[in-house]
């Protein structure tokens, strides 16, 4: 695990060698700022270019980092931040069981707000009702846990901003435009390239913790997720942000992201949910479709005519129109 505020020899180097770019840095400049022998810091780079990052290493010249590293760790992410309080403290793994559960016992801690839990692979990723949600390296897998002071009821609120935030993001950082569908997926041609979990803690009326999942399809081969997905749960196609061979920031776009959802929730903080709704209408793939909804109660039919302030779904069915919370949706492409 790294995080990105225990600093360690690794995150340093990165620091002074992207202070230095475009010109070479010298072993011995490294190893006098570092207090390290030359060794030490031969062995570091070494590491450094073992977890992916591209260094040039030049005779009588030194290191020279590659611009363009997109790498998701911590200490990356937090290079540029622009956020108050999301993204204060990111926690990277290589591998895990699910970001979400480690910020779930993160919640544990009262101190810890606004804490990113981010991963290259999950081996149980989960995703609404226990469903498996396939993690694969190549995509982008985090959890965010917020300590909301508002009212419970603004926590259905939270798939579609969500989804919104990350919609907005993609289209700002790699000029890809999505749909959104209704509660929480995010989509390329009807397709899911994301999706998203909230887990809630709510106390005596009062919300002790949210924690937001985001799954992204960032660089994957969809046939890879297929593959994994039993063909009973296949409801829609698969699809990633940036195809084989191609290049994009995931870096960028998780800042933007989370930057993107601050600003949602510091407006829900504050009471103004109208333009939430206004903006996942515009984006929305659900409204003005004849849908088919399966709830725990059954399944209704009918035509989404819009979003209440909740987030809740109206479905107008035989003239009179009723709200829906939460459900698995359908409908053609
Ligand atoms: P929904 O998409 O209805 O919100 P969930 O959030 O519960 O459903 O996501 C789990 C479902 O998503 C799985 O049952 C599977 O069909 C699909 N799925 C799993 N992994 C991925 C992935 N990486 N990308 C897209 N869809 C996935």
């Amino acid at each position: 695990m790294y995080t990105s505020f225990d600093q360690t020899t690794l995150d340093k180097i990165v620091t002074l060698l992207k202070s230095g770019q475009p010109e070479f840095l010298s072993g011995e400049k490294l190893s006098k700022t570092l207090g390290l022998s030359r060794a030490a810091v031969w062995k570091n780079i070494k590491k450094l270019k073992s977890i992916g990052y591209k260094i040039e290493s030049k005779q009588n010249a030194g290191y020279k980092l590659h611009p363009n590293t997109n790498l998701l760790f911590p200490w990356e992410i937090s290079d540029g931040l622009q956020t108050g309080i999301i993204g204060g403290k990111i926690y990277y793994f290589d591998v895990i069981d699910s970001t979400q559960n480690f910020a779930l016992e993160l919640s544990q801690k009262p101190h810890e707000n606004g804490s990113v839990v981010i991963a290259e692979r999950q081996t149980q990723g989960r995703g609404r009702l226990n469903r498996k949600w396939v993690s694969p390296k190549g995509g982008i897998w985090l959890s965010i846990l917020l300590r909301p002071n508002f009212e419970p009821s603004y926590t259905s609120l939270f798939p579609m901003l969500t989804s919104l935030a990350l919609s907005v993001a993609i289209e700002k950082t790699l000029k890809i435009k999505t749909g959104l569908k209704w509660p929480n997926d995010v989509t390329i041609n009807g397709d899911k390239v994301a999706g998203i979990l909230i887990d809630a803690s709510i106390e005596s009326n009062k919300i002790d913790y949210l924690v937001i999942g985001v799954g992204i399809n960032f660089k994957i081969k969809p046939d890879k997720i297929t593959s994994q997905i039993k063909t009973g749960q296949k409801k829609y196609g698969i699809a990633t942000l940036v195809k084989q061979g191609k290049t994009g920031n995931p870096v960028k776009l998780v800042q933007q992201f989370l930057l993107e959802l601050e600003l949602h929730y510091n407006n829900v903080i504050s009471g103004s949910t109208g333009n939430i709704r206004k903006e996942w209408m515009k984006r929305s793939l659900t409204i003005g479709k004849s849908v088919t909804i399966t709830t725990t109660s059954g399944t209704i039919k009918g035509k989404a005519v819009g979003i209440d302030k909740t987030g809740a779904l109206l479905l107008s069915s035989r003239g009179k129109v009723q709200r829906v919370l939460a459900g698995d949706i359908s409908y053609k492409k």
